[in-house]
């Protein structure tokens, strides 16, 4: 359109010197309309927020052909991510005019205009220096949808965080102050059980139900004791201890277990490990409860895979198993109290809820990744203690 050859036909002399000025101006202005176009449009397309971002981009790209001088032969191409979004008849040619996609200083893609056919020089090849500036804007504003969309993406993953916690935080409440009342009750029905089984000369058949009354009693008390750990009211001990201590702690209580299912276990502990600030015991409970379910997870044997190592400021115990594995569902819902898939009297689902009642008043996190059939595994992260100051001597 700029080249346009004035016509001025047998106009007089004076206004065939006006004419290819005004030409210009026109051709100039329709230009500006096209890019403005253009950016508006894509202004309006990226605003879909419920559209996913693939659908956006090729919408996007449609966009593009029409801005440039010669829209008829022009064909365009959006790589971001590896996905590639094309208007039609686009092949990369000599002729392409590109700019980079450059989300946080990293380049993720590319924005392209491709011409099917030759076309006298201009600025930059047959294209010109406002259509660079038009696909560097296009570049730029594909890059802030993708900035965008990240943040909201995160936003929404942290609210479901937040909303998880609370929930687990809500349960692990109600349990406790359930457990407490039944904690006095379940009590008094042991002693009296057991008193009532030290009578003499009972009929055995009740000295047999009151030793089912008593394992009965025992195992809810189990519960209620575990529930109690969930939630802890007290703050818990707090001193400098390595995890390799915690694994070697731990294990030997697992290791009968294990071995009665052709479990082997393998332990990779990284020397030198930070310390961190805890509770022995709780800790202990932690790997415990872990590998019991790796265990309970392999019934036909399969290998234990213990491991510690320092990752930024904190120490992940990691337990991973080559068991049953578990659905993204479950695995979204091991951590709740009475979550379990276990028979009764095999599970309580509290194990997990424990795991991370501790973890949490640790101030660290324990996530799982898991998939059926496969094995899963569990880490623990938590914060490393700060390596002692020496402490100055007397001067
Ligand atoms: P429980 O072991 O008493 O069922 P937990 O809280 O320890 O309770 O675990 C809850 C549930 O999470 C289990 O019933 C099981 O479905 C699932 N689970 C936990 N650990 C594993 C594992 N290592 N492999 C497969 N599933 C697991
Ligand atoms: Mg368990």
């Amino acid at each position: 359109m700029r080249r346009r050859k004035a016509s001025a036909g047998g106009r007089a002399a004076h206004r065939m010197r006006k004419e290819p000025a005004r030409d210009r101006t026109l051709a100039a202005l329709v230009e500006r309309v096209k890019e403005l176009t253009c950016l508006h449009g894509i202004a309006r397309v990226a605003g879909q927020h419920d559209e996913p971002v693939p659908v956006i981009l090729q919408k996007v790209v449609g966009l593009l052909p029409p801005a440039w001088q010669y829209p008829e032969i022009a064909h365009a191409r959006i790589v971001l991510d590896g996905g590639t979004y094309v208007t039609s008849g686009f092949a990369p040619m000599d002729t392409t005019q590109s700019a980079d996609i450059v989300v946080r200083g990293h380049t993720r893609g590319q924005v392209e205009v491709a011409y099917s056919e030759p076309r006298p020089a201009a600025d930059e090849g047959p294209f010109l220096k406002e259509e660079r500036a038009l696909i560097d804007s296009v570049a730029r504003e594909v890059a802030a949808l993708v900035v965008r969309r990240t943040t909201e993406e995160e936003r929404a993953r942290l609210q479901e965080q937040v909303r998880h916690a609370d929930r687990l935080a809500t349960i692990g409440q109600l349990s406790a102050g359930v457990a407490h009342e039944l904690n006095e009750p379940l009590a008094t029905m042991l002693g009296f059980a057991q008193l009532c089984r030290k009578h003499p000369g009972l009929p055995v058949s009740v000295v047999a139900d009151l030793d089912k009354i008593i394992a009965a009693n025992l195992h809810a008390r189990e519960i209620v004791k575990k529930l109690m750990l969930f939630v802890r009211e007290r703050p818990p001990m707090r001193e400098k201890i390595g995890l390799q201590q915690i694994v070697d702690e731990g294990l030997p209580f697992v290791e009968a277990r294990a071995a009665k299912t052709d479990v082997r276990i393998r332990r990779r502990i990284e020397p030198n490990l930070p310390a961190v600030h805890g509770d022995p015991h709780q800790l202990v409970q932690v790997l415990v409860n872990l590998a019991v379910n790796a265990i309970q997870a392999m019934p036909a044997g399969g290998a234990l895979t213990v491991e510690a190592f320092a990752e930024n400021d904190s120490v992940v115990l990691a337990v991973e198993d080559q068991g049953v594995g578990m659905t993204r569902q479950a695995a979204e819902r091991v951590f709740e109290p009475f979550f379990t898939t276990k028979e009764a009297g095999v599970g309580t689902g509290l194990g997990l809820s424990v795991v991370h009642g501790i973890v949490t008043s640790h101030g660290g996190t324990v996530r799982v990744e898991s998939e059926p059939g496969k094995g899963s595994r569990f880490e623990v992260r938590l914060p490393a203690a700060p390596p002692a100051t020496p402490v100055p001597g007397p001067p």
